[in-house]
């Protein structure tokens, strides 16, 4: 017997019904911010994610060679082929240029709850704007993303990668050490990276206070560690200004300064942050995102870019763990002929009703009453409309209400307008 490859999964007309809620919701959202959708190929040139995308991502890439030679790979994430498709098309569009998307990724991983090999992103990116009201929004835009789906209990986490960069020079620690230190601080392992910065020679003082603020949401803390750094103590600046406006003007509070979240990608650079939803425990991180530098790399003109990836498929395990109760998939209507003269009425009152957009059936299995009233007993429809002979000589049907068991005579040319009414 064939089984699905592991990591990925099939989805019932169940699941599927809560993925399409949550796009529409998603996509609505997006929407109410002023980003439009856009599509990128399911697989791309290889070298699109080698050039920068950073070990980790490389090391879990599905790569092939097509029958022309071509080394190409699934995407692994959806930030790369979006400047692509931008340096490639869209430079040209007036700015900034806020666009959306949902994607398959692929990823080499090693499979459990809330990881897969195949996965859902909804993302966005921004391009062109980088001012403090641009960045707190994209925050905000994040945060009311994932609100609106309707999860209760989530946070924002923030790193700054220029901030770690002038930490890193105040230890005097070259780029190769910066290079394993920073797995280390990206998975939070504090007493492994304890061990390693002391292997590097900085100093026992030096490594606790370096790890104290690296913890700390303090920016007192911060701001005296990184004091003689120009660049970075700017960059703090700019973050507390972003900071004021995502609490102050989006009211957005539930957030954290966490200088440990730096991301695993390559591409970033100055602000970067994640959204966790504390109830799903070990893969808790629904979001990661930030300002990176692509454009230039792919042969464009400069130009600020930022933006983030949410798990589409831990947003589902998040809002099923927080018991929240997904809109059923629901038939409304089941027809039942009574017998074989009636199925065609059966079919025209159906097609009737499906051009009001209403979801209905009929018993194609002429399987009697008793057992069609079960059947849509069990697909929890609304109503039944039962044809029978004696009805239908008078032009009429029976409507029969699910929930309640009453059953009422109707008069065909009237079912929608009745339907319409309850
Ligand atoms: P990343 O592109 O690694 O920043 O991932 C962005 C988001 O995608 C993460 O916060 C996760 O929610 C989700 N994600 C990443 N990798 C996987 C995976 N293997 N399976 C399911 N979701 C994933």
């Amino acid at each position: 017997m064939f089984q699905v490859p592991r990591g990925t999964r099939d989805f019932t007309p169940n699941e599927m019904q809560k993925r399409r809620y949550l796009e529409q919701n998603m996509a609505t959202t997006f929407t109410s911010f002023g980003y439009g959708e856009i599509q990128t190929p399911t697989f791309e040139n290889l070298e699109l994610f080698t050039a920068k995308s950073g070990e980790s991502i490389i090391n879990e890439l599905y790569t092939f060679t097509d029958k022309g030679g071509r080394e190409l790979a699934l995407r692994p994430e959806l930030t790369a082929p979006v400047i692509r498709f931008y340096v490639e098309r869209l430079q040209m569009e007036p700015k900034p240029l806020k666009l959306f998307y949902f994607g398959n990724c692929y990823r080499y991983d090693r499979p459990q709850k809330g990881r897969y090999r195949e996965f859902q992103q909804a993302g966005c990116e921004i391009i062109g704007a980088d001012t403090f009201e641009a960045t707190a929004e994209l925050l905000a835009l994040a945060f009311t993303l994932l609100k609106n789906t309707g999860l209760k209990n989530v946070r924002i986490n923030l790193g700054n990668l220029t901030i770690i960069s002038a930490m890193f020079k105040k230890l005097k620690l070259l780029k190769d050490d910066q290079k394993t230190l920073l797995p280390l601080i990206d998975k939070s392992l504090f007493d492994d990276l304890k061990i390693a910065l002391g292997e590097c020679n900085v100093s026992e003082k030096e490594i606790d206070s370096f790890i104290s603020v690296l913890q700390s949401s303090d920016i007192g803390e911060i701001r005296s560690f990184i004091a003689d750094d120009h660049d970075a103590m700017k960059e703090l600046h700019s973050m507390e200004a972003i900071l004021d406006l995502l609490k102050n003007a989006f009211h957005v509070n539930e957030f954290e300064i966490k200088l440990s979240i730096v991301r695993g990608l390559d591409y970033y650079k100055g602000l970067v942050f994640e959204i966790d939803a504390p109830v799903l425990g070990a893969e808790k991180q629904l979001c990661g995102g930030g300002s990176y530098e692509l454009v230039s790399l792919f042969g464009g003109t400069v130009v600020p870019t930022a933006g983030f990836a949410v798990g589409f498929d831990r947003t589902i395990l998040a809002l099923e763990a927080e018991g929240f109760i997904f809109p059923p998939s629901k038939l409304d209507v089941f027809i039942i002929p009574v017998n074989q003269d009636m199925v065609s009425t059966s079919i025209e009152i159906a097609q009737q009703l499906r051009n009001h957009n209403i979801s209905v059936d009929f018993d194609q299995l002429r399987r009697g009453m008793g057992k069609s009233l079960k059947y849509a007993d069990a697909k929890h429809v609304d109503k039944v409309i039962i044809v029978g002979p004696k009805e239908l000589e008078k032009k009429t049907v029976i409507l029969r209400d699910m929930k309640t068991g009453n059953q009422e005579t109707v008069a065909i040319t009237e079912i929608y307008g009745k339907l319409k009414k309850t």
